[in-house]
Formats: C-alpha cells, structure tokens, sequence
C-alpha cells in the first residue's frame, strides 16, 4: 500500500503544479535591502512619511541593479545600495544615523565578498560619511577584517574617502529621539525600539554573492559600544556556498547568537533552504529569547527571504527585470 508522509504529499504536489504550469513561482532577486525593523506601525506613520521610505528603498533598489546590469559585482552593488541609504536621513546609518548616550554619532558598517570569502569592517567612526565605503576599503586595501575608531579614520582618510565634520550627523529627529529617550531611561519607561540600520545582499551575474550593513548603532548606546552590524558572522555575512545575509535588531542578540553565520551554518550543515534557515533562526531562536529584528538574506539560485520578528521591518527586493518591491509593515503580502 502507498502511504505518503506530509512532506512527501507536498512535495509530490509542488511537482505536479509545477508541470501544470500552475504552481506559484516565487520570483528570484538579484538584490535584496533592509532599512530596520522594529516596532513600525502603519498607524503611527503618515502618508507622505511612508512614501518617502518607499521611494527611497525603491531608488535604492533601481541603482543597485543597474550595477548589476552593467556587468558590476555584487559587492559594488551593496555599496551603491548601501550609499544611498546613509546619504538619507530616513534610516539609522550614515547621515540619519542616532546619538549615543553622550550624544554623539557613532557609526559602524560591514561587508563581505561571498565569492573571495574576504571581508571588511569598521566601528565607532565618527567622520566618515559613508561607512560602507571605508569598510569595503578595509576589505580591499588592508591586511585586516576590522579597524576601529581614529585609526580606522587615519587609514580610510589615506584611502582618499570622504570625510565630513561630526554635526554633519545631526538630524533634529535622531536628536530629539536621544532627549526624549534620556528622559524615559530617567523615568524607567520603556523606550519604543526601532532599529533603523540599513542593508544589502546581492547577487551579480557572475555569480557571486554579497552582503552589506551600515548603521548608527542603538539610540543611547554607551560609550564605545559596538552593535552586530559591523561583526562578520553576527551582522553580516556572506558565502557563495550558501548564501548572504544582512541583519538588523538588537545587536547584543545578534553577537551572541552569531546570527548570520547560524543562518549560512544551517544551510551548509542541515542542507535546508535559505527561507528555512532564516525562519528558525529569527523565528524560532531569536523570538524565544526576546532577540528583536530580522535578516535579508539570499542564496546563490536568486532565492531569498525578509523575516524578522518585530511589527515591521523597512525591506524590499528586485529581480534583473520588473519593478523594485518594498514592503515595511508585517501584514503585507511579499
Ligand atoms: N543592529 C543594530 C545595532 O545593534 C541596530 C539596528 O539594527 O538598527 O547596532
């Protein structure tokens, strides 16, 4: 007697739609991009508030591919990406970027070549404008994976990359934000969290893969600390065995569980799919333990997922043809 399992039935399923021709193909990116999840409701956002995400996320997206397009790799793809986002004052990196605890920007950005399996990184600059840029120039023109601080400032100065005064980073909005949250750390109230860091992997016709992150840290963050976004493995991690990934949330979370390299481990040692590791980690792991946020990640065959665990997340995707598509609240449909 036949007797199909659950998985067998669904997958004896999935076959024969396919060949009907009627099976729901989930398209396939060649970039994806995050700009911070968090506790984003549709009903605390305005119209013209939403479009301005939305625009930028999309312009982001279009210039990312064009890259790609062009015969660019993926790692110049990210950085295009990954530029744009820190020149707006919409996200949590580079111009937008938050104040720390003493008031001040602090920012931190990573990348990582999937197919050289070499990386670069960088945190507490406080100078450059666009931290991606001096973290690819670790990866490229150094001996190192990470530099910090006025030295990383000294090497990325010698590497002709631009540098801004400190009160280029002030924005009213992070400023206000760090006011109003010294005064809630004085009152105990909890202070409502959004990580607006920003992100990006893809995947170029050569078919290599690569993944970015930028990002101001957390509002308030003692002095010195340093967030996931710029630690290989934690924020950002990428490999053409498996995939790429880009992470946002609470970074002490994603440090300890080693988030994107878990992700990447899951695929390489349990053979699951990109969707699958990702959903255990930010959904399984992470939710269990109150680790908020979510990772962009995307694998070698253009498949890729967006899941976090908090209302929202800022996130999008485009192939090599058709329209950018961004999302940000939870209940949208991919
Ligand atoms: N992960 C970042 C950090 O902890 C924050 C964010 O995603 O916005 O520094």
């Amino acid at each position: 007697m036949l007797t199909l399992n659950k998985f067998t039935a669904t997958v004896f399923l999935c076959v024969l739609m396919m060949q009907l021709g009627l099976a729901p193909t989930k398209p396939k990116a060649v970039l994806v991009v995050h700009g911070g999840a968090g506790t984003i409701l549709k009903e605390q956002m305005t119209d013209s508030i939403e479009q301005l995400y939305r625009e930028k996320l999309s312009e982001a997206l279009l210039v990312g591919r064009e890259v790609i397009r062009k015969g660019g790799t993926s790692v110049d793809a990210v950085v295009a990406v990954i530029e744009i986002l820190e020149d707006s004052p919409l996200f949590n990196a580079g111009k937008g970027a938050v104040f720390t605890a003493e008031g001040k920007n602090e920012l931190d950005a990573s990348i990582m070549d999937g197919g050289t399996g070499m990386a670069g990184a960088v945190a507490s600059l406080t100078h450059v404008k666009n931290p991606i840029k001096a973290a690819r120039a670790v990866m490229e023109h150094s001996e190192h994976v990470m530099m910090i601080g006025s030295g990383a400032e000294k090497f990325v100065t010698s590497q002709g990359i631009e540098m801004v005064p400190e009160d280029y980073f002030f924005t009213q909005k992070r400023f206000d934000q760090h006011r109003k949250a010294l005064g809630e750390a004085v009152k105990a109230e909890p202070i409502q969290k959004k990580y607006g860091t920003v992100g990006a992997v893809a995947l170029d016709g050569y078919g290599n893969l690569a993944a970015g992150t930028s990002t101001g840290g957390m509002t308030n963050k003692q002095f010195g600390r340093v967030g996931d976004a710029p630690i290989i493995g934690a924020g950002t991690y990428a490999s053409n065995a498996s995939c790429a990934v880009s992470a946002t949330g609470h970074g002490e979370f994603f440090i300890r569980n080693v988030v994107a390299y878990d992700i990447a481990a899951l695929m390489t040692y349990k053979n699951v799919s990109v969707e699958q590791a990702s959903e255990a980690v930010i959904n399984g792991k992470l939710k269990a333990i109150n680790g908020g946020g979510g990772v962009i990640a995307l694998d070698r065959e253009g498949n890729f997922t967006m899941p976090f665990n908090t209302p929202g997340m800022y996130r999008g995707f485009i192939s090599l043809e058709g329209e950018p598509q961004v999302f940000i609240y939870g209940a949208e449909e991919e």
